[in-house]
């Protein structure tokens, strides 16, 4: 295991985001559970929403007084390979959990386990990666509570996947999902629900002339291929069968027969715990490469993904099945109209027709229309943007996140 490096954050550099009661409300919670210790664990320190929101979530926490510590996975590429699979399978997929897939899995959550020096109070487990490490801890740490944070989508889950999980699931004291029906096929008895958040201070979100000197150019939109003078369509997301970047491009083609100048652009990192992004990412460069207006830009700095963001005309979150999508809060919150799947937990941040709109996944043409719509009407534009921004600003920043983990701590404790 190998200690994360946090984000350097205070809550004061948040307060003038939030209104008197919130920031009394997240001082209050903290103060309750500040005796208490705190270990996150996940796979990877960047690449990918829980990644994005440990950095400011266990830096804020460590500033209000809770002892908190970040720790990743370290395990071989075997591991990734089952474990995407695994992710797949409890959204629904139903390919084959295989005796040896199960030993690459277990083989290294044990390892990861014993590899925990300190006891904690409370361990937060995220995603399913890291879910195995339950049983081995508890033995080891029997006075600690655990928590296992799901951050993916559980509607639809295959049962296989779920029976395989059945003893690490009634080894955690409690299940956080971001839907209150992501929990519905779990064997637990209680679930909490918790929104994810963005953090509004990193070179990601925040204004582009607040950006230091050496993100600078990476924020600067004419180092891009994109012409900000013409029409854009964006989505943000891995390339990932989920995020159905094919859709896109066919919406795309659809708005290009009445907005001929529209250009569209995907921004898509390759996090390392993701192997199938290299393929997906391949389908749709061939799909588009006779197209000079469809840019495919991967791995750009986080003030790359900002100023694209807030390029854009319209952003589109197009996933199939989604556990939350940091990206619809991030366009939001630079007061960008966003098309977003009625899925997951985009419907929990787009209320259609007021900060954004919601289309149902397979549905192209609609796709198209709500772009055309927002490209024609500058003004609805600019309206659905400052409703998304006001959205974000009270549901969906970090400071709120940290109140939740308090209070649940402090439930949990
Ligand atoms: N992201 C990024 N660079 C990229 C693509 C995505 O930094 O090229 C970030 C994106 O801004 C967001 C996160 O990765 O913060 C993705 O989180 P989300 O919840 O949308 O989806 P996930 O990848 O967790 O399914």
């Amino acid at each position: 295991m190998e200690t994360a490096p946090t984000a350097a954050r205070t809550f004061a550099s948040y307060e003038h985001l939030l209104d008197d009661e919130t920031r009394r409300t997240i001082r209050d919670r903290a103060a309750a559970v500040a005796d208490l210790s705190v270990l996150h664990v996940n796979t990877t320190a960047s690449g990918g929403g829980v990644a994005e929101m440990l950095g400011p979530l266990v830096a804020l926490s460590n500033d209000l007084g809770v002892a908190t510590d970040w720790t990743l996975m370290e395990a071989p590429d075997a591991f990734y390979d089952v474990t995407k699979v695994v992710h797949n399978g409890l959204q629904g997929d139903d390919e084959p959990l295989t005796e040896t897939m199960q030993a690459t899995y277990r083989e290294a959550v044990a390892v990861n386990a014993a590899a925990v020096d300190d006891e904690y109070d409370v361990v937060v487990l995220h995603d399913p990666q890291t879910l195995g490490m339950v049983g081995h801890l508890a033995e080891r740490f029997p006075e600690a509570r655990f928590v296992w944070r799901c951050h993916i989508d559980l509607t639809d889950p295959s049962p296989d996947y779920l029976e395989f999980f059945a003893d690490d699931l009634s080894a955690v004291d409690r299940v956080v999902v971001s839907r209150p029906s992501y929990a519905d096929p779990l064997p637990v008895e209680e679930a909490t629900v918790i929104h994810p958040a963005i953090d509004p201070l990193t070179p990601k979100n925040c204004p582009l002339d607040e950006l230091s000197a050496e993100d600078a150019a990476g924020g600067d939109v004419g180092n891009y291929p994109v012409d900000p003078d013409r029409p854009l369509l964006l989505q943000v997301s891995r390339f990932d069968p989920w995020k159905d970047p094919l859709g896109v491009v066919d919406a795309y083609r659809r708005v290009r027969e009445s907005v001929p100048d529209v250009q569209l652009a995907f921004v898509g990192g390759m996090p390392d715990d993701d192997p199938e992004g290299m393929e997906i990412h391949r389908k749709v460069e061939a799909e588009t490469a006779d197209d000079p207006s469809v840019h495919l830009l991967t791995d750009l700095p986080d003030a790359g993904v900002n100023v694209m963001q807030r390029t854009a005309d319209v952003v589109l979150q197009k996933s199939l099945r989604e556990g939350f999508a940091l990206t619809v809060s991030e366009a939001l919150w630079k007061g960008r109209p966003v098309v977003g799947t009625n899925v997951g937990g985009i419907p929990l941040q787009i209320a259609d027709g007021e900060n954004g709109y919601l289309v149902e996944p397979r549905d192209i043409a609609a796709t198209a229309d709500r772009c055309r719509r927002l490209l024609e009407d500058d003004a609805l534009a600019a309206r659905l943007g400052e409703e998304g921004r006001e959205t974000v600003r009270r549901r969906f920043l970090i400071p709120r996140l940290l109140a939740d983990y308090c209070a649940l701590f402090d439930e949990v404790r």
